[in-house]
């Protein structure tokens, strides 16, 4: 038998009807047992198309001797059961439902992927959850989900855009910062790519940069909130290999003790083909003063001086970078402390639609 926590929001129609009849579905269903249905509550649409009707959002809570695939399958079938349009990406709907979470699974598959993404951050999904679930254990970001609606709910939002150079980052950032009137903090120093000669003294210098730039002592408690393009996490990767463990641990723990850490990452993610064309790019067109992907110059010049053949070698090194980012915050298995934050993985090959996906994710927190 498995636990699973299943969300569910519907804003065409009539929603409370179309959420009733899911439930009636759902319980009809061998092999499922409803143990508990949330409140309905209404919420405000994110993200998808500007105009449509207020949501309604619910969670229900099953036991289920269905594996994950079929209970998405499931899910699905209801869905179609109920003339779900899927039409508009988070455009109006009859009826969604989603698995949020099915035991203590990590699933990363073409199409499911347990815990649900977004949920972490998502105040409509939290919500419902927590009045039936509330210790209930997100497996990634190691947190019950009570916690996850306290840390959405701090004062002063502190939200980090996590990148490579070229991924988009501090555009991100800036964006996400306009959107919710924040602060932005851009990274003060790069962290030096690993062909850099002195890498040790170099990766210190930085290191010590970044950390001022977030002194707790100095942390502002207005209600505007603080979004970074950087997180110190990122020094740990790029010692992998290059320091000894212990020493970086080391270092990196003097350097992060006084700092604030952010209560959301959002992590950014390309493909080496963008990653290579955006770079291809920044080598064509020298406009330090207005051109994006600036980050990329420095990370580019200081792996190699000679194009072509170093780009190559870049977009290796910084995928190399981009996976243990990934892994670190994201990766299953034991859940080291400096991964205890909720993280969205955002695709950063589309850039603009990486500013509304990451627009939407903060969106979603309020
Ligand atoms: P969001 O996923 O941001 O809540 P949505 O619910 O509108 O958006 P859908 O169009 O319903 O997104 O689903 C898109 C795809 O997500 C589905 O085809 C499904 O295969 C996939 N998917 C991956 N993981 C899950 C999950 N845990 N629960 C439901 N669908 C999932
Ligand atoms: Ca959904
Ligand atoms: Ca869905």
């Amino acid at each position: 038998m498995a636990r699973c926590l299943i969300g569910c929001g519907s804003n065409q129609g009539n929603p409370r009807g179309h959420l009733a009849d899911a439930l009636e579905l759902l319980r009809a269903m061998p092999g499922v047992t409803v143990v508990t249905a949330s409140r309905l509550r209404a919420t405000r649409p994110i993200g998808g198309p500007t105009g449509q009707d207020p949501f309604v959002n619910g969670a229900i809570l099953i036991d289920t001797d269905l594996p994950p695939a079929d209970m998405l399958d499931m899910l699905t079938a209801i869905e179609n059961t109920l003339h779900r349009d899927r039409s508009d990406r988070w455009g109006p709907r009859t009826i969604d439902l989603d698995l949020l979470l099915y035991d203590d699974a990590v699933i990363e598959q073409a199409d499911l992927t347990v815990p649900h993404p977004r949920m972490a951050t998502r105040r409509f999904v939290l919500e419902p959850c927590v009045e039936i679930a509330p210790d209930l254990v997100h497996p990634v970001a190691g947190r019950s989900l009570r916690s996850l609606l306290a840390n959405i709910s701090q004062p002063h939002p502190h939200i980090a855009v996590v990148g490579v150079p070229g991924s988009g980052a501090p555009e991100v950032a800036a964006t996400v910062a306009d959107a919710i009137l924040a602060r932005v903090i851009h990274a003060p120093a790069v962290v030096p790519s690993p062909k850099r000669a002195d890498f040790a003294r170099h990766w210190e210098a930085a290191l010590r940069e970044c950390a001022a730039a977030l002194q707790a002592d100095a942390w502002p408690d207005d209600s505007h909130g603080t979004v970074t393009d950087f997180w110190l996490g990122t020094f740990l990767a790029a010692a992998d290999g290059q320091l000894p463990a212990a020493e970086a641990r080391r270092t990196y723990d003097r350097f992060a003790r006084t700092t604030m850490p952010p209560g959301v990452v959002l992590l950014l993610i390309a493909e080496p083909a963008t990653l290579d064309e955006r770079l291809a790019f920044r080598r064509r067109t020298p406009a330090p003063q207005t051109d994006m992907f600036a980050d990329l110059v420095g990370t580019a010049t200081a792996v190699a001086d000679a194009p072509p053949a170093a780009t190559a070698d870049t977009v290796a090194m910084l995928i190399t970078m981009q996976d243990r980012l990934r892994r670190r915050l994201l990766g299953a298995g034991p859940v080291p402390d400096d991964r205890r934050r909720p993280v969205v993985a955002i695709r950063a090959d589309d850039l603009g639609q990486a500013m509304g996906d990451a627009v939407a994710a903060v969106e979603a927190m309020a």
